[in-house]
């Protein structure tokens, strides 16, 4: 059985601040939840190891929002995995879209990220997902397969546990264009259906895959209640903690 995880991914925001106001409000009412669904929070560096240092022994998650796959070295600008463990962290999103379209990251780098992450003992979230034009020109399984076979051809036989995929179509993203809960479901089926081609039943059912895009209260439950579905990342609607609440009890 694949535990439900809801994930915020706070992206761009929060001062330290901010993060600490948020953990204090969201620690004392996810308290009884553990076992029956995962809370992860990934937030910006920057309030990072005050966010894990919160969150130790809650059993809320703490994670990076991206890393390089080196561990030390001449990068400016760079954090390696050994890095985020030191603050505590103990996950990370890999190859989230706005990394890919504005930041340029490649299958391959996302593919290497994500063998590094799982070798550290870092869960990573690696994000898949077609933009509008791709959908339209019937083109999403040809990109959103290529995106996974990259990551699972580079994953040596690390256990499907081992890691977490998210399902971002692009269009749905910041945009209140909700996938609907059927091609929620498709994509995210036949996800499961390839893992299982690549690596084997067992794989395939024991790696959680997320949907993500304009997730809110009003329609994670019929998000949630597809089949593949394993929980949700979520942008806008987790920066408060009342709503990022409302999506975790749907989780349970
Ligand atoms: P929104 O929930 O704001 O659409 O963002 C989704 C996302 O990109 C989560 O990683």
């Amino acid at each position: 059985e694949r535990r439900p995880l809801m994930a915020a991914n706070w992206k761009m925001n929060k001062t330290v601040r901010e993060a600490q106001d948020y953990m204090a409000a969201l620690l004392p009412r996810v308290d009884g939840l553990a076992g029956e669904v995962d809370v992860a929070v990934f937030a910006p560096f920057t309030c990072l190891s005050e966010v894990a240092r919160m969150a130790e022994g809650s059993g809320v998650i703490a994670g990076a929002q991206n890393f390089f796959y080196e561990d030390s070295g001449a990068y400016t600008g760079e954090v390696s995995a050994p890095m985020l463990l030191d603050v505590g962290a103990r996950a990370s999103i890999v190859g989230h879209s706005e990394r890919r379209e504005l930041f340029c990251e490649t299958d391959e780098a996302v593919a290497r990220k994500t063998r590094r992450a799982v070798e550290a003992g870092l869960l990573p979230v690696v994000c898949v997902g077609e933009t509008k034009e791709e959908r339209d020109a019937g083109r999403m399984w040809e990109k959103v397969s290529g995106q996974v076979r990259a990551v699972v051809e580079g994953l040596g036989d690390a256990p499907g546990g081992s890691l977490v995929f998210a399902y971002e179509p692009i269009w749905a993203i910041g945009t209140g264009e909700t996938a609907s809960p059927e091609d929620a479901q498709e994509a995210i089926g036949r996800i499961r259906g390839l893992l299982g081609e690549l690596r084997g039943e067992k794989f395939a059912e024991e790696a959680r895959i997320l949907y993500g895009g304009s997730i809110k209260p009003g329609n994670v439950s019929e998000i949630m209640a597809q089949k593949d579905v394993d929980g949700g990342l979520v942008g806008g609607a987790s920066l408060e903690v009342d709503s990022f609440l409302q999506l975790v009890e749907a989780a349970r």
